[in-house]
């Protein structure tokens, strides 16, 4: 047997109900938000993740899906949307038609990390992206969507972390100060962290280590480092969500290791998932479209993680199957006819009826309406026929009720549609 490939998994047709509600619901609530649907492909030339989320990241360095194709140019499997959409941005110069676009997508995406629980290696995020005027409300409401989404899907046990990461003006002397502070932890950082101190020193801070968490527990503060233009804009953003009544918690260890990401940083945590508590993280990127060849052009963005969020409301809402409305049972191929033909035109009409396209008793019929939760069997033999009726049977109360066979498809219409 040829299984699938490690990390990689089956969503099933018992989940996929769970995945649209969550799909539906993100959408509706996006679009409500002014933002719109971008679909981008799912693989791109290496140099625009390379280039775009940086050399010196863990994506980058190890986890990325990159081989030459037949004719020998790098292509890479899209660990992450944003650079998708921020080339798109670009290349169709969408900058050009009108000042703020507000952009969201969902999709798969492909990192070669450790498989376990929570993390994948083909999975899903839903992704949105506000290339506007840098203005800190973007950044409120860009969590603020997020936060309602959350809450739309019953998710509780969630926490809103954010931080300020400075901008070119203010960051290097930020960085300057870390890495002062860093230049005496040599014996207790590790390998990783020895190379990030030299390269990107931010990186130190969210290390998952225990040793290094431990050695940066004193580090420098990047907030006491912000120019007044980010401590402004920093507090506009808090300021707006309190007044949204979201609540947050300010994180000095949310960092963004490249230089384009500016300003806000955040993160939704949850409680429910163990070590992989992260559902959704984003940022302000003021400097990534013009490194991508575009425009100075503001943006902020956030990925949320699908199968992640998947988990946890799976724990809060079980009832998303859909059992057909009703169970044919037939007997005899006279019957079977019948109601092959109702069943056939009762799902044209928008009701889901099953039967059984082969002869079974009416007791193993019947099995099988239980099986599939039907609430209602139709049973339909030759002394039915005869009469010139068909017996619908209500499975919870046992109630019968003959239907004539004249109209049966319009009344069994109107008595599922009912409910
Ligand atoms: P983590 O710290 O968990 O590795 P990350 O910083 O790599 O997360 P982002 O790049 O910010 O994650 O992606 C946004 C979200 O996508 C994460 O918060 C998480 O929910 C989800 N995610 C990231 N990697 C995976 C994965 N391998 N499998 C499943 N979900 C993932
Ligand atoms: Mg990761």
């Amino acid at each position: 047997m040829i299984q699938l490939i490690r990390g990689f998994k089956d969503i099933l047709p018992e989940e996929t109900p769970l995945w649209r509600h969550i799909e539906r619901t993100a959408t509706a609530l996006f679009e409500d938000f002014g933002f719109r649907e971008i679909r981008v492909p799912i693989m791109e030339k290496t140099d625009l993740f390379a280039r775009s989320i940086g050399e010196e990241t863990d994506i980058v360095e190890k986890e990325m899906y990159t081989f030459p194709d037949r004719k020998g140019d790098l292509i890479t499997l899209r660990p992450e949307a944003t650079a998708s959409i921020v080339r798109s941005f670009v290349q169709h110069k969408l900058y050009a038609q009108k000042p703020v676009h507000k952009l969201y997508t969902i999709g798969p995406m492909f990192r070669r990390e450790r498989p376990q629980k929570g993390r994948y290696r083909q999975f899903y995020q839903i992704d949105a992206e506000i290339f506007g005027d840098g203005s800190p409300y973007e950044d409120a409401q860009l969590i603020f969507m997020l936060v309602t989404l959350l809450e739309r899907l019953s998710v509780t046990d969630t926490s809103a972390h954010i931080n300020s990461l400075g901008c070119p003006a203010c960051r290097p002397d930020f960085k300057a100060g870390l890495q002062a502070f860093l230049a005496d932890k040599g014996q207790v950082l590790c390998e990783d962290c020895l190379r990030r101190r030299e390269n990107n020193p931010l990186r130190v801070l969210d290390c998952k280590v225990p040793a290094c968490r431990d050695a940066v527990a004193d580090a420098p503060d990047l907030l006491d480092y912000l120019c007044d233009d980010c401590r402004n804009h920093f507090d506009t953003v808090q300021r707006a969500l309190a007044d949204l009544g979201v609540p947050f918690e300010v994180d000095k260890r949310l960092v963004r290791g490249l230089d384009y990401y500016t300003r806000t940083a955040f993160e939704i945590q949850t409680g429910a998932l163990g070590a992989q508590s992260a559902v959704a993280g984003g940022g302000r990127y003021d400097g990534l479209v013009r490194a991508l060849g575009g425009p100075d052009q503001p943006a902020s963005g956030f990925a949320i993680g699908f199968d992640r969020l998947a988990e946890i409301v799976a724990m809060v809402q079980n009832d998303l199957q859909r059992p057909p409305a009703l169970f044919v049972a037939a007997l005899g191929e006279a019957c079977r006819a019948a109601a092959f033909d109702w069943v056939c035109r009762l799902a044209v009409a928008g009701v889901n009826a099953e039967m059984s396209t082969t002869e079974r008793s009416l007791k193993s019929q019947m099995k099988q309406a239980h099986r599939l939760g039907a609430p209602r069997v139709l049973i339909f033999g030759d002394d039915e026929m005869a009469r010139g009726e068909a017996m619908l049977r209500d499975m919870a109360t046992k109630e019968q009720q003959a239907l004539p066979l004249e109209g049966i498809v319009e009344t069994l219409q109107t008595i599922l549609m009912a409910k």
